[in-house]
């Protein structure tokens, strides 16, 4: 089925090259437990040298420097070499971490295109500013690149997590250095190949793959790197920034885990798609999203409906080989996270929730990472499956009677990510939007997305907007310069 062959090594400075101490490791694919490629295994060397390139390409301007409109044609290059790629990005995407080829497709190359093409257009669109100060002097708000910004993304979604940051850090002059997961690298490298071939400058855009405290430390710990822009879990968000205060207090941005609600009132518009949407949400990407609605509280008096429409459409996400293109629901990125789902499935079913659908690994035989679509009703709020982010395809159901109470409860979670809320009352739909901590709250709905909208996170979910023109502050400094006018008229 797979007759591609894959370049493993970094690309620093325009070319592609081995760790400098030669040390590489095994790029296992989820969907088969085939090893598929052979990676550098990039250290702290590598890493110096990958933003020693940076460094230079920014200080010598040869990105930065060039006409907005000359960045923005390369960009818009960059999107379309995307998309004339498209096969093999999402087929790579498939091998490399397990999603259904088909989603990889539709989703992970289109949005990834997308955002290099939103942020590219907009590089000649964002004008700066003059502050209402009166006459007497002129006070410019202007943005500046930051310089060298380093980025660490995880697995799930490789191409649009690295999209999220590579393409409003390119668009704002600076040079990037990535560092992507090394459960999934593959086509973070072969982005890396095209920006070139779009016409960024060599130097201008690195990718240094490896292991997190071998290779994302060194970056995160760089004193010539002015910013990071981290993806992953909290556990290591918190590390990124105590290494950006430890070494040059380089600006730190995070887009951590997160453990979202959704509130299913007994007057929600439309059953059916609340109940779609709450079970498609939770199985999109075998539940390896960092916004899937993972704790769903549903008013007591619909709840047995709510759940026996839930159970028909549970075998529709049964899995399978994800590279064939009718597969909704395939691998888990590897052993190790489809252990980890497993411990929480066990721990679900020692705390006394009732298990009613999945719970198990499935396709064993195939030598790949599945694990069947997973329900728990009856859970409470102190069950771990209630409270830790699992990150695979389980569905923990809990029920309520009072508005206020389930607020409460939504909210009583270190994480703040996304909520998503059923009603047709206007007056709670606006009034519990409000209560909801989460940097996203969707109402009546929970798949809508766009690149014009910020996504990020409050509490532990997170620092920083990835998205929309505010990921540009992320990637800017903002300069004032004051001019006295002394005119004689
Ligand atoms: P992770 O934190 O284990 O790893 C993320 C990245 O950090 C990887 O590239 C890894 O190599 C690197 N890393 C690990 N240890 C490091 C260290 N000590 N120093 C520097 N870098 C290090 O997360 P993961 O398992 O790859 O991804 C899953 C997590 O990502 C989940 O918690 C999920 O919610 C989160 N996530 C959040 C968003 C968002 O936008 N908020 C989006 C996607 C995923």
């Amino acid at each position: 089925m797979n007759d591609m062959s894959f370049d493993g090594r970094a690309l620093i400075n325009g070319e592609r090259v081995a760790a400098q101490d030669g040390q590489s490791f095994d790029c296992i694919s989820p969907v088969d437990g085939k090893t598929i490629a052979t990676i550098a295994r990039c250290g702290s060397a590598d890493i110096d040298r990958a933003v020693r390139a940076a460094r230079a390409a920014f200080e010598d301007q040869r990105w930065c420097g060039l006409a907005p409109a000359q960045r923005k044609r390369v960009m818009i290059r960059f999107a379309d070499l995307l998309l004339e790629n498209a096969d093999a990005l999402a087929l790579t995407e498939t091998l490399d971490m397990g999603k259904p080829v088909k989603y990889a497709r539709a989703v992970d190359v289109n949005s990834a295109a997308n955002c290099l093409r939103w942020y590219g257009e907009a590089v000649d669109k964002v004008y700066d500013e003059i502050a209402p100060t009166g006459k007497q002097a002129l006070a410019l708000i202007t943005r500046e690149p930051v310089g060298v910004v380093g980025v660490i993304v995880p697995w799930n979604y490789p191409m649009i997590m690295a999209a999220w940051k590579i393409a409003p850090a390119l668009a704002a002059g600076n040079s990037v250095v990535l560092k992507p997961s090394e459960k999934s690298p593959l086509t973070a490298l072969k982005l890396a190949d095209l920006a070139l071939e779009a016409g960024i400058p060599a130097g201008v855009f690195n990718v240094v793959p490896g292991f997190g405290p071998e290779a994302g430390s060194p970056l995160a710990l760089h004193m010539d790197v002015d910013c990071i822009a981290f993806t992953g879990s909290t556990r290591v968000g918190k590390q990124i920034h105590v290494m950006a205060g430890q070494s040059n207090l380089k600006r730190a941005w995070t887009e951590l885990g997160g453990k979202s609600p959704n509130i299913v009132f007994a007057d929600c518009p439309n059953l059916d798609k609340a109940v779609e949407a709450a079970v498609g949400s939770i199985f999109f990407n075998q539940g390896q999203s960092c916004n899937a609605p993972s704790r769903l509280y549903v008013e007591a008096s619909i709840k047995d409906q709510f759940l026996e429409k839930a159970l028909k459409l549970v075998p529709q996400y049964k899995p399978a080989n994800p590279l064939h293109k009718d597969t909704v629901m395939g691998a888990l990125v590897d052993k190790v996270q489809m252990e980890t789902v497993l411990r929480y499935i066990e721990s679900g079913k020692s705390q006394g929730a009732a298990l009613i659908a999945g719970g198990e690994q499935v396709m064993a035989e195939s030598g790949g990472c599945y694990v069947a679509p997973t329900i728990f009703d009856g859970v409470t709020a102190g069950m771990t499956i209630a409270r830790e982010e699992i990150f695979g395809p389980v569905l923990s159901v809990l029920s309520f009677t009072d508005a206020a109470d389930v607020v409460k409860q939504a909210n009583d979670s270190v994480y703040g990510l996304q909520a998503g809320l059923w009603t047709r009352d206007i007056n709670r739909a606006h009034g519990i939007a409000r209560a909801l901590k989460a940097g996203t709250v969707h109402v009546n709905q929970y798949d809508e997305d766009d690149i014009t909208v910020p996504f990020g996170g409050f509490k532990q979910s997170g620092v920083g907007r990835d998205k929309s023109l505010h990921a540009f502050d992320k990637y800017s400094e903002i300069k004032t310069t004051w001019i006295r006018i002394d005119s004689p008229v």
